[in-house]
């Protein structure tokens, strides 16, 4: 019995080889909880098997166990695959994509039907999810249907001892999917020539729209400003930092630092961008600033082919999407949408289904920590010791995903974005269809946000009546902690802390900076963060120097002079008035306990970042401001709530004479400290001793690995998010399992 992620992989063609290859008989079989071999043979062929199983198992699987013992049986003349008699079973087996291996990067140079073949793949790589239309996985339920395979790449389809035996995307030059280029003056569909030109292109500083897995994207050359800057644009984008594809690894260490996990998860055939420190930068416009590069590497057999013949180590891979719609994946869109922004276009020939953004993960604590979750890990099932069958959960509003109950496994979403875009509410609507059908999902009960506007919320009350199931309503941070409980397995009471940006609390009010006692059934608040107004609402989150004065003036008042600070004498004086107004007669001024508007308001003190051109980049700036190790921290007040006071005095009186990079580090130092005293707090009063940290905030790599250091030092265990978001991304799978919970 094999258990672990060994499904879907082309895991039981592999056993089956390698059975054959050791000459035992037998059979395979695919259980709900693994996979089952049955061999009969010489004891010592038996041992090699199951040592060679170890040794060169399918990249993308994953063995927990393997046990081993004796067993009854009829005598076998062969080793075949047992035909799935669960259909239950053929949900977990679809495969998230994966990126190509080395075997079919080989074939590309010396299997002459495959020569540079950019649709080269085999069992263990290739497209998965993306081309998937509906269950069970089957070549002719996938957008490969409409390639007839050729007798030559049928032999192998079918020939158990062959790579490809069954493998649903196979092809070859002959009968596979082509890649066609367009520009302006010409059409070509030759590939050795397409190569030839898009060096070319982006050498002279082009932007090329190109056609990827789970969707099209935008591209340029990463060390050319002009060209990056052009980009930004036509994107009509912001200053999000751009995604960087390079060459190689050793491209890669010349420009970030990278230690062996991130080298590894870089690597790794799931191939996301990965967030690492930069050493040297790249074009200044692709990070603006920050001290990160989102670097990813090769993962379809084009880019390989591309870099062959590309000048530059490193382009811009950007989603290619207009504005904040979801990112394109029909080719009528991108000849509509993309090619006036683009100065070329290269496509094939092959329908995307699912659409899948480049996942993004971070290594915080040696460990994988997931920003954004979609190719190479979706639909892959989070394991649950809960029962959650027939639960729909919404998840948020922003970097929404849903997720679904299947058995004691939760199947998340890809990420779908933020719901208040139209084109991305279609793509959430038309997503749960899709989910549903695929994995054979009927809902009976839905689960969503307490917040009453959430387009999520409200698309749950409207299947609530439709389908006359009941409707429940998580509270967003306790759904967060939930998220981080689910996924470590804890049903218990925990100390749970939220610290976040906005989430609808109890008391109407926003909450974010929150500390409570939580088991997977309720919650009790017991701190949290002094509310402060927020005058404007939605404009104080984009505009933090809205929330730097909040702060000051609820501390010091009228008796503060504002000019005396660099940010406020950079803002005219009638906003400043304006904003004060608002303050004291409470117009449009909700209170907020969010720790993502503290980390605003001090970056934005500071002058990192007093207006955000994009979601979150205040407090990404105030990390990216730290370079230097410092132990010294700020004074809180702690009561029956955290109060800052304290903080913006010292904050105030460090900044004529302190480097922005030593404030900054102070302010993470004494965030870290609040958490560490709340939680000595709590296990005093009730001996709780393990530490849950959810919420956007613990994105902050600075923050988390200062928290878990001291909590841990001071003998807590602490638990946090690796398989689903720490961010509102994965709040759908805490909504799961609280219901999961309350339903029982
Ligand atoms: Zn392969
Ligand atoms: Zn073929
Ligand atoms: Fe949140």
């Amino acid at each position: 019995m094999i258990k672990g992620l060994v499904q879907g992989v082309g895991f039981r063609p592999f056993i089956c080889r390698l059975a054959l290859k050791h000459g035992l008989l037998g059979e395979v079989d695919n259980r709900t909880d693994g996979v089952s071999v049955i061999v009969q043979g010489d004891m010592k062929a038996i041992d090699r098997f199951s040592n060679d199983i170890l040794q060169s198992a399918p990249p993308a699987s994953q063995i927990k166990s393997i046990e081993i013992f004796e067993t009854k049986f009829s005598e076998y003349d062969s080793f075949k695959i047992a035909a799935s008699k669960n259909v239950e079973n053929q949900i977990t087996e679809v495969s998230p994509d994966i990126a190509v291996c080395q075997d079919c990067l080989d074939d590309m140079k010396d299997d002459t039907r495959r020569i540079e073949y950019p649709f080269t793949n085999c069992t263990n790589c290739g497209p998965r999810f993306t081309i998937i239309e509906a269950l069970p996985y089957d070549r002719l339920k996938t957008s490969m249907k409409s390639f007839r395979m050729c007798e030559k790449c049928k032999k192998e389809y079918e020939d158990i001892q062959d790579r490809r035996f069954h493998a649903q995307p196979v092809a070859c030059n002959s009968c596979g999917p082509v890649y066609h280029y367009k520009d302006p003056a010409r059409s070509i569909t030759s590939l050795r020539k397409i190569v030839e030109i898009i060096s070319v292109q982006i050498t002279s500083g082009k932007i090329v729209a190109v056609k990827g897995l789970g969707g099209y994207f935008l591209m340029c050359d990463a060390l050319n400003d002009d060209a990056v800057r052009k980009l930004r644009l036509k994107k009509d984008r912001d200053a999000k930092p751009f995604a960087v594809m390079f060459r190689n690894i050793s491209e890669v260490k010349k420009f970030c630092f990278l230690s062996s996990e991130e080298e590894k998860e870089l690597a790794s055939w799931r191939r996301p961008i990965l967030i690492l420190k930069q050493k040297e930068a790249l074009s200044p416009s692709v990070s603006n600033g920050l001290n990160t590069t989102g670097a990813m590497l090769p993962y379809m057999p084009f880019h390989y082919l591309m870099f062959r013949s590309l000048k530059t180590p490193a382009v811009v891979l950007t989603s290619g999407n207009i504005s904040d719609d979801p990112i394109i994946i029909n080719d009528d869109e991108a000849e509509k949408y993309l090619f006036p922004v683009a100065d070329s276009i290269l496509s094939y020939n092959r329908n995307i289904i699912n659409r899948a953004d480049d996942s993004v993960v971070r290594i915080i604590n040696h460990q994988q920590s997931i920003l954004r979750r979609s190719r190479g890990f979706v639909p892959r099932p989070v394991d649950l010791k809960l029962y959650v069958e027939g639960i729909l959960a919404l998840g948020a509003e922003q970097k929404n995903s849903f997720c679904v109950g299947k058995g004691s496994q939760a199947i998340m979403s890809q990420y779908i974005g933020d719901l208040k875009n139209s084109s991305t509410y279609d793509f959430f609507t038309n997503t749960i269809d899709r989910f549903s059908d695929l994995f054979r999902f009927i809902p009976a009960s839905i689960t969503c946000d307490l917040h009453p506007d959430y387009l999520s919320t409200q698309h749950g009350e409207m299947l609530e009546k439709k389908h006359r199931i009941p409707l429940f309503r998580i509270q967003h941070h306790h759904a967060h902690v939930a998220s981080c409980m689910a996924e470590s397995g804890l049903d218990e009471e925990v100390i749970g802390i939220s610290l976040d940006g906005t989430g609808y609390g109890t008391d109407g009010n926003i909450w974010g900076g929150e500390f409570m006692i939580a088991d997977l059934k309720g919650f009790n608040r017991i701190n949290h963060f002094e509310y402060i107004p927020m005058p404007g609402s939605g404009k104080a989150i984009t505009e933090p120097w809205r929330m730097a004065f909040s702060y000051i003036y609820k501390y010091f008042g009228d008796s503060f002079d504002f000019s005396s600070v660099p940010l406020f004498r950079s803002i005219e004086d009638a906003k400043l008035l304006t904003v004060r107004e608002m303050i004291v007669g409470k117009v449009n001024t909700p209170l907020t306990s969010g720790a993502g508007r503290l980390f605003d308001a001090v970056s934005a003190l500071l002058g990192l970042c007093p207006l955000e051109t994009f979601d979150a980049e205040a407090p990404m700036r105030l990390e990216s401001a730290i370079d230097s190790k410092t132990d010294e921290s700020y004074p809180f007040t702690m009561s029956d709530i955290i109060s800052f006071d304290e903080t913006f005095k010292a904050i105030l009186e460090d900044m004529p004479h302190r480097s922005v990079s030593v404030i900054a580090a102070k302010f993470h130092n004494m965030v870290a400290q609040v958490i560490l005293q709340v939680s000595r707090k709590i296990r005093m009063d009730t001996s709780l001793n393990k530490v849950v940290l959810s919420g956007g905030v613990f994105q902050n790599k600075y923050l988390l690995e200062r928290s878990v250091e001291i909590l841990k030092k001071d003998r807590f265990k602490v638990f946090t998010n690796h398989l689903v978001p720490a961010n509102d991304g994965g709040i759908s799978l805490g909504q799961l399992i609280i219901t999961a919970k309350r339903l029982k």
